[in-house]
């Protein structure tokens, strides 16, 4: 499973050798561009790179598989479109979904997804902005092992993106709801450069809180 088709992905590809004709399912937050480069898609259609048979289902709002459907084409044999809703539980190929609003961009439903796979469960939380009421109530009474938050603007304030204090809130309301499991982890990541916080300024900010800085 992959999340999200960044410009940078050819380079992650390259740079870590990671074999893209290993997904099956590609799961999509949301439209930005450092989230979905539809483009770079199209080189899996025949006529470009020499590519497997199987079709990779990919899953998105209305907004980002409408992208992808405007650089594919209608019918693409190599990938299969999917349109996915809020609390909509979905059965993937590689794992279960159930996306859940974000309060990031006014103009789409960004999606934040709740990721379970073999009894483990993921929130994979970005760009999430401070999470909206009806994904706080879903998320009341899970037990997750793993929580990737956003932390975009640093010290700054932002209505988007959840900054230093957002994401030690989060971590605080996660607490006090028990939704983490007593092993469960927290990492941050999704940091704009133009927050001016170096790697080790974040782990000074966020290891006192047991909260994994992540390289980004
Ligand atoms: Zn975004
Ligand atoms: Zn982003």
């Amino acid at each position: 499973m992959k999340i999200d088709f960044p410009p940078d992905t050819y380079l992650h590809m390259l740079r870590d050798r990671i074999d893209l004709e290993n997904i099956k399912d590609l799961i999509l937050t949301h439209s930005h561009s450092d989230h979905l480069y539809a483009e770079d898609l199209v080189a899996r259609s025949p006529g470009f790179a020499q590519s497997a048979e199987h079709a990779i289902q990919i899953y998105g709002n209305d907004l980002s598989i409408h992208k992808c459907s405007q650089v594919l084409g209608a019918g693409s044999s190599k990938f299969n479109l999917h349109r996915v809703e809020p609390f909509q539980r979905t059965e993937m190929q590689t794992a279960t979904i159930v996306p859940l609003p974000a309060s990031h961009d006014p103009l789409e439903t960004c999606l934040l997804y709740y990721i379970e796979k073999n009894g483990k469960t993921i929130l994979y939380g970005h760009d999430s902005g401070w999470f909206p009421d009806r994904t706080w109530e879903w998320l009341h009474g899970k037990k997750l092992d793993l929580a990737i938050l956003e932390c975009t603007s640093g010290h700054r304030h932002s209505r988007s993106h959840m900054n230093v204090d957002a994401a030690l809130r989060t971590k605080e309301r996660f607490t006090d709801l028990g939704v983490l499991k007593p092993e469960g982890l927290i990492a941050v990541t999704h940091f704009s450069h133009n927050a001016h916080l170096l790697h080790e300024e974040l782990t000074d900010l966020f290891a006192p809180h047991d909260m994994i800085v992540a390289y980004d």
